[in-house]
């Protein structure tokens, strides 16, 4: 059946929302969205009048009331289901021929197997000509399917083979292109068995020898007389010059595919060869590119002075020259980061548009808040808590991230912030990634907010005096559950912070529940569960959100919806470049703690070899004989790769047993489950261990002061940023703290410099950006981030490029915020298409 897997994918998309009970909710942005983009893509499928009754159905769907929904979303489901019904066995799609042809794409008039349908952008990959079914389904693995989706699938790499030279011209050592007629070919076995392919070409200047191996089926094209192209390397043997296996093509009239040119090289995967996939892109590109339609409105192209889509298209995969892919390359990257601005931007102003609580500021309680703190607050501090008051006041729910390295202390201003929704009344919610970390912001914010007196006056609830028995008697129980004894609870004034986890006892948990629906309790700490349905909060006015990088755009939002409108901040370390930020976190506004609280200790990082390791276990072994402890981390090592680098299993076996059975020595892994790992966690915290063999997964900051010394192996295979982040779980208490890199010398030039950076840098955001420059992007993060979207073309270190995305986005959208114009809408298209495939991936 044409388009299965578009029906398909439909269909599942409205299974799940049926699921969900049509909250239209089953992805982002809504189901019209999903299907305008969907149409996009969906080619052949759009000709079944089931799916177009089904898509009939569905229009103007964000209006219907919920029962109109079910019943629609049923029908269609029904319609759709219909077509694999009434045919048990889809139809085999028609193929033209069963292979390839072996010579490159001729005059196209004259080819027999013409299609019977003319081929345009939206055709699926079975109508290209040519193509075989094997193909067909290579390029489906690659998430190729239609040919609008091969002319997005772009070449990763291209050879030079632009340099073209007559034969006397040759220079041993050069890659090179000549034009030569065969002389001679003859067919040779080799001592290792198989043949060799020995060709003899000449042109007026001389002649060269051509050498193919174990390529039997060569010896037919490389008949005598005729001429051919041939680009490689030249090499030297037997003192003579020759090409050993170069590209090649039968010199014809027609275009240049393999050779004498810049050779695109696309990504492939089994069942793909690479000349003759090479022969079809080329094929499509040339028939399909210039049907392209433009998306770019004409002032944007005007302003901006980028190639039009269709040329840019033709130029990225078949460049005529480099400065024309560097051109293609200008205008795809564009497209990208153009579709991230327009999103995020569309994102900033719809939540934005949205009323939010003003919350008035209130110095008095601030002041007492700065009163009671045992130290000063940095400059950095004081700035970011003034962006985010100013941010609260205003009657537009805040959306801020607030960015500062290890231990610049971001704990403080979340609390500031808490305590100013509190005393206006309305609840602060703050998400930590892990249980333990949230029980550690529990013990902070308690520690920092526990004797700040809050005005109790605005609360409706739970105005103590007006109480009646029953509820002063639940007040009296939260208070127990809360630990809040009588002088923390400030004659009923004192901030209520209650820890949510799965420690909870199941009737303390109700009451807490029942206690933050009724608004008795000010500030909630949890995990995810915070933005479970059983969680209903009775006025979040604020909700925080730490390390944002291990949550997902859809969990924020999720925690925004249990409020009506609260302020959002997102605190995170991970330093990001500026010009990162403006990408991933673009639809948020950004407050950076710059600077570290005075009087912090620099962390000793020193960068050593495999073999001085018994140096680190001599300097650990003193570091623990006078009462510290130390981290030892490995890197994730995948069971296929062939690396001499000890897993943490590994480690932990051979430290245990040989380098220190005195000692006590435990170990935390990916595979645990999250419980075991913080039982772990916490006894080592506690001194039940010395050293802590741990994978990847202590990157998230767990405080433990007494550890003094981190050892992280396989150094070169972390990020900078990431080997930062490491270094911050020591050096937290009163101690010198220590860490040491172990990576082998022989690495190259760019882990050097990288290992040296350690060594001398201890800024967080200076190492980020020199590792973005070191490495490029795609290294930066390691993985890919939950919804940071997937670019293919644009270079995240062009700020200039996505600077002028950025700014063409704001003025397309000061025009027409919601992309209804008619010229805009297939912009509009595009972008939501981007962004689907964005959320479904993330
Ligand atoms: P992070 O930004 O990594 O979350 P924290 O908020 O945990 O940092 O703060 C790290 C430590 O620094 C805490 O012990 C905190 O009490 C302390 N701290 C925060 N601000 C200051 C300051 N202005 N002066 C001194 N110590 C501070
Ligand atoms: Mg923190």
């Amino acid at each position: 059946m044409d388009g299965k897997d578009q029906i398909i994918r439909l269909g599942k998309l409205l299974a799940e929302e049926q699921r969900r009970g049509c909250d239209d909710r089953a992805v982002n942005g809504g189901l019209e969205r999903f299907l305008t983009a969907w149409r996009m893509d969906a080619g052949m499928a759009l000709r079944y009048e089931a799916v177009q009754q089904a898509l009939e159905l569905l229009a103007g769907y964000a209006v219907l009331d919920q029962a109109t929904r079910r019943a629609r979303v049923g029908i269609a489901l029904e319609s759709l289901r219909s077509l694999f019904r009434a045919q048990p066995n889809p139809q085999p799609a028609p193929v033209a021929s069963s292979a390839m042809p072996t010579r490159a794409p001729t005059r196209r008039a004259s080819r027999p197997d013409a299609p019977a349908r003319p081929l345009t952008p939206d055709s699926p990959l079975d109508d290209v000509p040519g193509i075989t079914r094997q193909m067909v389904q290579s390029f489906r693995r690659l998430g190729v399917r239609t040919v609008r989706d091969l002319l997005y699938h772009f070449p990763h790499r291209y050879d030079d083979f632009t340099s073209r030279k007559t034969i006397a011209e040759l220079q041993p050592g050069a890659v090179e292109t000549v034009i030569a007629e065969v002389l001679d070919a003859r067919t040779l076995p080799m001592k290792s068995g198989g043949s060799r392919l020995d060709v003899l070409v000449g042109d007026e200047t001389g002649t060269l020898k051509v050498v193919f191996f174990r390529q039997p089926w060569l010896a037919q094209r490389f008949l005598v007389g005729t001429k051919v192209v041939l680009s490689g390397k030249i090499g030297v043997y037997d003192g003579l010059r020759q090409m050993a296996s170069p590209e090649w093509q039968p010199f014809t009239d027609d275009d240049l595919i393999h050779v004498g040119r810049l050779v695109p090289v696309h990504p492939l995967t089994r069942g793909l060869v690479e000349r003759s996939a090479r022969a079809l892109i080329k094929q499509v590109v040339d028939r399909c590119a210039p049907m392209l339609e433009d998306h770019l409105p004409p002032a944007v192209r005007e302003r901006t002075g980028l190639m039009p889509l269709p040329q840019a298209i033709a130029q990225i995969h078949f460049p005529d020259s480099r400065d024309m892919l560097e051109q293609a390359r200008r205008r795809l990257g564009f497209d990208e980061f153009l579709f991230i601005q327009l999103g995020v931007l569309q994102r900033k102003m719809i939540w934005q548009a949205q009323r939010g609580y003003a919350i008035t500021r209130r110095d008095d309680v601030h002041e007492a808040f700065l009163r009671r703190l045992p130290f000063e607050l940095t400059g950095a501090q004081v700035r970011a808590i003034e962006e985010i008051f100013a941010d609260m006041a205003r009657p537009v729910p805040m959306a801020r991230l607030l960015q500062g390295d290890v231990g610049s202390g971001k704990t403080v201003v979340a609390a500031a912030a808490a305590l100013q929704a509190i005393a206006s009344g309305y609840q602060a919610a703050l998400m930590a990634p892990t249980e333990i970390l949230a029980e550690q912001h529990y013990r902070g914010l308690r520690a920092l907010l526990g004797n700040v007196p809050v005005p109790r006056d605005q609360r409706q609830v739970s105005a103590e005096d007006d109480l009646d028995p029953e509820q002063r008697e639940r007040l009296e129980e939260i208070k127990r559950i809360l630990g809040m004894s009588g002088d923390d609870d400030l004659d009923g004034r004192g901030v209520r912070v209650a820890l949510l986890t799965g420690s909870l006892g199941a009737k303390e948990r109700r009451r807490v529940l029942e206690g933050i629906a009724r608004g008795d309790i000010d500030l909630i700490v949890g995990t995810h569960a915070l933005i479970t349905e059983s969680v209903q909060y009775a006025a979040l006015g604020l909700a925080i959100v730490d390390e944002q990088h291990r949550f997902g755009v859809e969990q924020r939002q999720r925690l925004k919806d249990k409020g009506y409108n609260p302020h959002m901040l997102v605190m995170t370390a991970t330093p990001i470049p500026r010009t990162l930020t403006l990408t991933i976190y673009g639809d948020l506004d950004v407050s950076v703690l710059d600077e570290l609280p005075p009087g912090r200790q620099e962390i000793k990082t020193r960068w050593i070899t495999t073999v001085e390791r018994d140096k680190a276990y001599r300097h650990i072994r003193r570091e623990v004989a006078k009462g510290r402890q130390a981290f030892v981390i490995c890197p994730l090592v995948e069971e296929s790769e062939k690396v001499d680098l000890p897993s943490a299993e590994e480690m932990h076996a051979t430290l245990s047993r040989d380098v220190f059975p005195d000692l006590r020595v435990a170990l935390i892994h990916g595979k645990m489950l999250p419980r075991e790992k913080d039982a772990v966690m916490i006894a080592f915290r506690n001194h039940e261990y010395d050293i802590l063999v741990a994978t990847a997964v202590i990157e998230v900051g767990i405080d433990v002061p007494n550890a003094t010394t981190i050892l992280i192996e396989g150094a070169e295979r972390f990020g900078l940023a990431q080997l930062h982040q490491f270094r911050g779980r020591v050096g937290r208490g009163v101690h010198q703290s220590y860490c040491i890199l172990v990576c082998d010398k022989e690495q190259n030039e760019v882990t050097r410099q990288r290992m040296e950076a350690m060594e001398t840098i201890s800024d967080g955001f200076r190492l980020a950006e020199i590792d973005l420059h070191l490495r490029g992007p795609g290294e930066f993060f390691g993985t890919r981030q939950s919804g940071t979207p997937d670019l293919k073309v644009a270079q995240l270190t062009d700020v200039r490029l996505l600077q002028t995305a950025y700014r063409e986005a704001q003025k397309i959208l000061a025009d027409d915020p919601q992309l209804e114009r008619p010229d805009h809408a297939l912009l509009r298209a595009k972008m939501d298409a981007f962004w689907v495939e964005t959320l479904q991936a993330g």
